[in-house]
């Protein structure tokens, strides 16, 4: 009989698909997925529409149109404070996710230990073992997931070849702070080692913490990929466009690796997003920010009243409660429970940690529709209601 490869007997389905079913199954309202259901901004429909219509449907040239990667340097530039050439440094890609396995398939070699902050986002720590690179955690400490140097530097290793920098981050609403980052640009320059920075949350932030791209630090531009991409910001999470900028030594190399698993990001949905670059005001980014923290700031009290204490997240739309309280003897377990009990699917902590320090967490997503976010929030006193009964 013929097996899959060893690589392939190693994964697993992911939690958060397999709660997405379990909700389906009884109807419930899934706050495990982390997909936006909020309405796509008019001039990215418009332009990718359009773009259809005047037949751009062919592959592009693979580091993406010049109009999309002309529309990110200038943002780059006006809100990273990142000076990138968009001929010689930019790659539009499949997605972060895209850029993010390219970049790893250009840059690592098997064996090489790479550093990732926990509880951290799966996709990360699978493409690291995909790779056949080891991941090698550094735990940030709830509720304000907190690190200092030290623990990083404590695991470096002479097989130590990078970090994985995410902030906003997904599954902690984590946002590094200009300090912490300054940091890991100090033990990178140090070490010698590369950084990858997601920024895909970069315009999800609350309680004036402000983002800082790592890239901008001394000494840190020359050894830093940034990856961020318009799912998020343009609820787009289906047309699969992000970018990589990098320094110019490596962008044949990850464009490559890229060219080779997608050939291109969608022609037509390349020409939305840099009409939604160009076209929409400051006032947009604002608005999703209020629009977020709002629904950010009723989850947090609907959670908090059901008796299952969240950890304010600083930026990104994912927060980490602590479900001790409920049955189980494991965060699947009390997963299950909650959605029995309430219809409310949330992605057990355990997906988010090499260990079983998730055990006692759940994670809820709340880039939902308001009308869905409310129903949840009320689906959830049912808890209480079954505590005091
Ligand atoms: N990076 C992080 C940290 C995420 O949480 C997600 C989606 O949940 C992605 C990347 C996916 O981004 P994209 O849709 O651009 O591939």
């Amino acid at each position: 009989m013929v097996e899959v490869s060893v690589n392939a007997s190693r994964i697993k389905q992911s939690e958060i698909r397999i709660m997405s079913v379990e909700c389906e199954r009884v109807r419930g309202v899934n706050l495990a997925q982390g997909v936006c259901d909020t309405e796509v901004p008019e001039p990215v429909r418009r332009a990718a529409k359009a773009a259809v219509d005047a037949g751009l449907n062919q592959y592009t040239r693979l580091d993406g149109i010049p109009a999309l990667r002309g529309a990110i340097a200038n943002k780059l530039r006006d809100h990273n404070r990142l000076t990138v050439d968009p001929e010689a440094q930019l790659l539009v890609t499949s997605g972060a996710t895209g850029g993010f396995f390219a970049a790893c398939m250009a840059m690592l070699n098997p064996a090489d230990e790479v550093i990732l902050f926990e509880p951290c986002y799966g996709y990360h720590a699978h493409t690291l073992t995909a790779m056949n690179c080891k991941p090698v955690f550094v735990r940030l400490n709830a509720p304000d997931w907190k690190f200092i140097a030290d623990d990083v530097e404590r695991v470096i290793t002479p097989r130590t070849k990078a970090i994985v920098v995410n902030s906003p981050a997904n599954p902690s609403g984590k946002v590094m702070s200009r300090a912490e980052l300054g940091w890991l640009a100090e033990i990178a320059v140090k070490h010698d080692l590369l950084v990858f920075t997601d920024e895909i949350y970069e315009y999800f932030l609350y309680d004036g913490h402000e983002h800082v791209s790592i890239a901008t630090l001394p000494g840190m531009a020359e050894r830093t990929i940034t990856i961020s991409g318009f799912s998020k910001t343009f609820s787009i999470t289906g047309w699969r466009i992000g970018y990589a900028a990098c320094p110019a030594r490596w962008k044949t190399s990850i464009g490559y690796f890229h060219d080779l698993t997608y050939i291109c990001a969608p022609a037509p949905f390349q020409h939305g997003a840099a009409a939604g670059l160009n076209e929409l005001p400051k006032k947009f980014y604002e608005d999703l920010r209020l629009e977020y923290l709002h629904k950010r700031d009723l989850i947090c009290s609907a959670l908090t009243q059901a008796g299952l204490a969240p950890s304010i997240p600083q930026g990104a739309y994912y927060i980490l409660a602590d479900v001790a309280a409920l049955p189980g003897s494991n965060s699947k377990e009390k997963a299950m429970h909650l959605l029995r009990e309430t219809g409310v699917a949330a992605v057990p902590g355990n997906a988010f940690y090499h260990d079983d320090a998730g055990e006692n967490l759940l994670r809820f997503c709340f880039a939902k529709r308001l009308t869905d976010l409310e129903n949840a929030c009320n689906r959830l006193q049912r808890l209480r209601a079954h505590a005091t009964a």
